[in-house]
């Protein structure tokens, strides 16, 4: 029901924006190809090619309204850029230097990365753990039609899965970040292999897809954690270049800066642990990404 009324809000405020027209200067991807192409209010329906490059024009335009309608919205300072198309090429993904294990390759382990090797102007978003579930995050994440990919522990995950399949519904890819949260390293291997194995088979059985990607809690892994993985169908075990939080970023280069491809960690939480909520570390996180000229990709379309 809620989700009926906010599509509904969101087509009546996107019709108003387009008959109210955009203010000069705004960065609209249909103005290019709309050259007296703009439909009169309440015009009749176009017919031929001139009728379809007028309807994707309209249709451009009124996305564009729409967009700049949730910006405003959720009180960003500017409008997110859209992502470039998903490579058709995947890019090879290797492990980052200096975050091998012995025999890594040798064994076939998944790579371990921080950054996604593409030209692209575009940064990943990952959100770890699960405690915080706000309803505010669902919405605006969907208004805003910004992609991002979950990593969840089931102790958490559990005292609301329904939330986390709302996520799903809405196209985030659920993947793995053990049962527990332990420090995997302090582990035997048959424990590890309890906590990623373990945790594979609940999104499975809950979600009904068995995830590729895993991230070890903390970021901390040894070859017993790869081993353990891998054995159990994941692929890819990303960690991260930046770590966004309601009031701050961290950064892992020295440079204190994004890069084309990077992963960019944050977390389920709120007000208990945090100087803000869910909404204000996403605010944070799309005005600094925009204001540096990146948009937001699927980390998914890019492995
Ligand atoms: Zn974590």
């Amino acid at each position: 029901m809620r989700r009926v009324g906010v599509r509904t809000g969101l087509a009546v405020l996107a019709l108003a924006a387009v008959a109210s027209g955009c203010a000069p200067g705004t960065k609209d991807p249909g103005a290019a190809g709309a050259t007296g192409t703009r439909p009169a209010p309440g015009g009749e329906s176009p017919h031929g090619q001139a009728g379809a490059k007028q309807t994707h024009a309209a249709k451009m335009r009124a996305e564009y309204a729409a967009r700049a309608a949730a910006a405003r919205r959720w009180g960003l300072k500017k409008v997110p850029l859209t992502p470039p198309a998903p490579p058709a090429t995947k890019p090879a993904i290797t492990t980052r230097e200096g975050f091998e294990v012995e025999d890594h390759e040798e064994l076939g382990l998944p790579p371990v990365f921080t950054t996604v090797p593409t030209k692209d102007k575009v940064v990943f978003l990952t959100i770890d753990d699960g405690a915080e579930k706000d309803p505010a995050f669902l919405r605006m994440m969907s208004d805003l039609k910004i992609p991002y990919t979950a990593f969840l522990s089931d102790y958490l995950v559990k005292e609301d899965y329904g939330y986390f399949k709302k996520m799903q519904d809405r196209g985030v890819a659920l993947n793995n970040h053990t049962l527990h949260h332990p420090y995997l390293p302090d582990l035997s291997h048959s424990r590890q292999r309890r906590e990623i194995c373990g945790m594979q088979d609940v999104i499975e059985k809950r979600y009904g897809k068995r995830p590729e990607l895993f991230r070890p809690p903390f970021g901390n892994y040894d070859r017993d954690t790869l081993r353990a993985a891998k054995s159990c169908g994941v692929k890819y075990v990303p960690l991260w270049s930046e770590e966004v939080f309601a009031d701050h970023w961290d950064y892992r280069e020295w440079d204190r800066d994004l890069h084309p491809g990077d992963i960019v960690l944050t977390h389920f939480r709120g007000h208990a642990d945090w100087k803000g909520t869910m909404p204000d570390m996403i605010r944070r996180f799309l005005n600094l990404v925009t204001e540096k000229g990146y948009a937001v990709a699927r980390l998914e379309d890019y492995l």
